[in-house]
């Protein structure tokens, strides 16, 4: 792949409406604020800031996941606003790995964040002046450089080993209401300091002994700038380094420092780093003028997560359900993990749209669920093909059949594959004497604005002939096995007098000589309530019972060829999607995306 921006798989590309970031980006690039960088060598690489050339992409963002876990639906919003906006603004988006807490982290999450944000449409590779450069990157590729900006800040006096234990250095933080402590450590001189953390580095202290803080302020109102701790001991095979360290940078270090080296511009983050900003410019400006890095150095914005409702993403919650088998695994078809939405027939295209319909905002709020499956309805509706599928089938016989066509005769009927898309042709089934439709599409007794079979009642069979109900046929226990009816003549759809026998209902069927078994998976919510977890309940018992319930059904002939991914409309009963795991020729399981409606709602 080698695109100057990221493809956009969307069919109709979504309106963009601005927000409090494009508003800035905009701002940035009328201003010209980083228009005058160089870009050259590789992040890391002392040639990188040295005076190459120009830097040609206008602006810089970065979607950097610690690959700890599988990516969900909060994610997606990420990926889709940091990539989109470099697309938008004839940018680049790093991929990057903050690979910096080795003993949560693994190579499988790697693979499958590079393929979850693949899958949703992006490319970390960029073209400017027909040159392709993948622009991914991982934090541990930084490490040598971030053990120099910690040696370089010792040095200067801002950073300083302390050996408090974690107890004393805790009680000596302070609180909101309480300065804290400065630790007696502090005022050693720079080369005690220096020594300490190198031997830190050599290995010459256990785990925990000590860590380096950045030297701030210990009496400041913000406790993020009380004396941060940025290097830590922790001997740990590191899925990348191995066992190159055993001291590894905290999180709040090595962030800001990975945007600097890769020369980010707009780094974008979820609200909850607000208190961290002050942190990010302080380091960041340090490293400045020690001549470590260079000015503008990135800056942070926040935005507000995306919480959806009937939804849970604490990966540590969603881990339980997999472990404990609530679920079939990451990627069962209920969860919100990006392997699971794409399971369940979810499509990129749905996804970032959603992503652009609920915007970027500066305040936290709830995201109806609804919003999300409104817009995969939207792209599904104007894409996929249709078939007729019934679900919970019943018999139905034609009684006159044989006298009308003959016997064992079936008549060809066809439909189009999709009624705005005549391109994709039409679809060919068979009409007989013995036809399977829904259970519910017959009642004894109608109930009333009941428009379907009942005796004495005429409905059409949607693409066929137009019947008249003649009642059904009971077991025993009074089971229907059988429901009869009488073939009207001359009624099939497209012929000259299909129109002359007017009727209120239309079912869907499908023929039982040519119409094919399947399994199909009914999932619905996952939760039963809109906001699970938030209150004191275990989250277990807000599960919704029937998330799942599994039919044999009958599909039209046309399913044989089917694929998995393949989404399509079963027609009256919503969107459904060929398995990626388990469907195979001969072996037909279906997932439901979603409904035709929002059943849901009040
Ligand atoms: P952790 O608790 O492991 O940090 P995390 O969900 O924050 O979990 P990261 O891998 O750090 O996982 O997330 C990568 C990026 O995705 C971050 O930039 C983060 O801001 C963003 N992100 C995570 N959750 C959401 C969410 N619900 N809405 C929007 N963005 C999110
Ligand atoms: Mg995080």
């Amino acid at each position: 792949m080698s695109s100057a921006v990221p493809t956009d798989t969307t069919q109709e590309p979504p309106t963009r409406q601005s927000n409090f970031l494009r508003q800035i980006i905009e701002a940035d690039l009328s201003q010209g604020t980083y228009a005058s960088r160089h870009w050259a060598g590789s992040p890391g690489d002392a040639a990188h800031h040295a005076a190459g050339s120009p830097d040609p992409a206008k602006i810089r963002t970065r979607f950097p996941p610690e690959p700890n876990g599988y990516l969900h639906v909060g994610h997606a919003k990420s990926i889709c606003l940091n990539f989109g906006l470099a697309r938008d603004y004839g940018g680049v988006c790093h991929m990057r790995f903050d690979d910096t807490n080795p003993e949560k982290e693994d190579t499988e999450y790697v693979n499958s964040i590079l393929d979850a944000v693949q899958w949703l449409g992006f490319s970390w590779d960029a073209t400017f002046n027909g040159q392709s450069t993948s622009h991914l990157y991982q934090a541990s590729d930084y490490f040598d450089f971030m053990y120099r900006a910690a040696e370089y800040l010792i040095e200067a006096g801002h950073a300083y080993v302390d050996e408090q234990t974690a107890e004393q250095m805790r009680v000596n933080r302070g609180d909101f209401g309480k300065p804290g402590v400065d630790s007696p450590f502090r005022a050693l001189p720079a080369s005690h300091h220096l020594a300490r953390f190198r031997q830190m580095a050599a290995g010459q202290h256990a785990d925990g002994a000590m860590v380096l803080r950045a030297k701030i302020d210990m009496a400041s109102p913000n406790i993020n700038l009380r004396d941060p701790a940025i290097y830590r001991i922790r001997r740990a095979t590191h899925h990348h380094t191995g066992d190159k360290w055993c001291i590894y940078p905290m999180y709040t270090f090595a962030h800001p420092i990975e945007d600097a080296l890769e020369q980010i511009t707009h780094s974008i983050c979820t609200l909850e780093f607000e208190d961290q900003r002050p942190f990010y410019d302080w380091l960041l400006d340090r490293l400045c003028e020690g001549g470590l890095l260079a000015q503008p150095h990135p800056h942070q914005y926040e935005f507000a997560r995306l919480n959806l409702t009937y939804v849970i993403t604490s990966k540590r919650k969603l881990a339980q359900l997999v472990t404990q088998g609530h679920v079939s695994g990451w990627d069962d078809p209920r969860m919100p993990t990006i392997v699971g939405l794409r399971r369940r027939g979810y499509t990129p295209e749905a996804i970032q749209l959603f992503a652009e319909r609920i915007g970027v905002t500066k305040s936290d709020s709830w995201i109806d669920y609804s919003t999300l499956e409104g817009c995969l309805r939207e792209t599904l509706d104007v894409s996929a093909p249709r078939a007729m599928a019934v679900l919970d089938p019943v018999k139905l016989v034609i009684t006159n059949w044989d006298a009308l066509h003959g016997e064992g005769r079936l008549d060809d009927c066809s439909a189009p594959v999709h009624p705005h898309l005549p391109d994709l042709g039409r679809r060919s089934f068979t009409f007989g004497k013995a036809l399977w439709i829904e259970r519910t599409d017959y009642e004894e007794v109608p109930p009333k604005g009941y428009n379907r079979l009942y005796p004495g009642n005429k409905v059409r069979l949607k693409y066929g002939h137009v019947i008249t109900c003649t009642g059904a046929v009971k077991d025993a226990s009074g089971h229907i096995t059988e429901v009869h009816a009488e073939l009207v003549p001359d009624t099939k759809s497209g012929s000259p007098g299909s129109d002359a026998v007017k009727v209120k209902g239309v079912i869907t069927w499908v023929g039982v000589a040519d119409a094919l078994p399947a399994e199909v998976r009914l999932y619905d919510r996952l939760f039963s309530v809109p906001h699970p977890d938030t209150t004191e309940k275990d989250f277990l018992e807000e599960l919704n019972p029937d998330s799942l319930r599994t039919v044999t059904a009958y599909v039209e002939p046309s399913m044989a060829s089917a694929k998995g991914d393949d989404r399509f409309q079963f027609e009256r009963h919503g969107y459904f999607v060929a398995d990626r795991e388990d469907h195979a020729a001969g072996k037909l399981v279906f997932n439901r995306v979603t409904g035709l409606k929002d059943s849901w709602g009040k």
